[in-house]
């Protein structure tokens, strides 16, 4: 009969497999580094990841990651509700916080389209966006979505879409490198997309 792991350590590969970008070995290499690890460490992980998944949701608003509804920049009364920064991910937005430019509100699609991962528009935060855009405070969207394939069919998806309710729609300028994500520009090439935002 073959060795096999004890059933903990099994489950624990088990679980690990389970991670995007998480092979067979790199499963087997983090499990037995949990074991290595104090007691306290662990657990901290264990409860980390419980509490993540029970206390997070999306924000009824902007759509983005939030422990509180609405998100803490939704409830902001400081921020200029009539721009609005469409984003693909939740890190987009804190990528765009960072650079201290931005006072506005933000969308995140949690997600973009892409016909090859059959992603399409209605997996999108896309209806809870238009509800927003009817509101007549809001005067600009922003489209940040990645200067890439999927980004720029998106944003010009969006674009059109948006055009009957006659509010300006911007693009963030090129000049982030091309394929690159949002959340790998530094904060000055970001702030200078920003500025040089075109209307579409
Ligand atoms: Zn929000």
């Amino acid at each position: 009969m073959h060795y096999h792991y004890p059933e903990p350590i099994a489950k624990l590969i088990e679980g690990f497999s389970k991670l995007p970008g998480i092979g067979p070995k790199t499963a087997q290499r983090l499990s037995f580094h949990v074991l290595n690890m104090e007691e306290k460490d662990v657990l901290f992980i264990a409860k980390a990841l419980v509490e993540a998944k029970k206390d997070l949701h999306y924000c009824s608003q902007c759509q983005n990651i939030t422990d509180v509804d609405p998100c803490y920049i939704c409830n902001d009364k400081t921020r200029d509700p009539s721009i609005i920064c469409v984003v693909q991910e939740p890190k987009d937005v804190i990528a765009m916080e960072k650079t201290r430019e931005y006072n506005g509100l933000y969308h995140v699609l949690n997600g973009v389209i892409s016909p090859m991962e059959g992603i399409g528009p209605e997996q999108l935060k896309i209806k809870e966006l238009l509800v927003r855009l009817k509101d007549e405070q809001v005067k600009e969207m922003i489209l940040a979505t990645n200067p890439n394939i999927e980004g720029e069919a998106t944003a010009m998806y969006l674009s059109k879409l948006v055009k009957p309710f006659g509010i300006k729609v911007t693009r963030i300028a090129h000049g982030l490198p091309v394929g690159g994500d949002l959340e790998y520009a530094d904060e000055v090439t970001l702030t200078k997309a920003l500025e040089g935002r075109r209307e579409i």
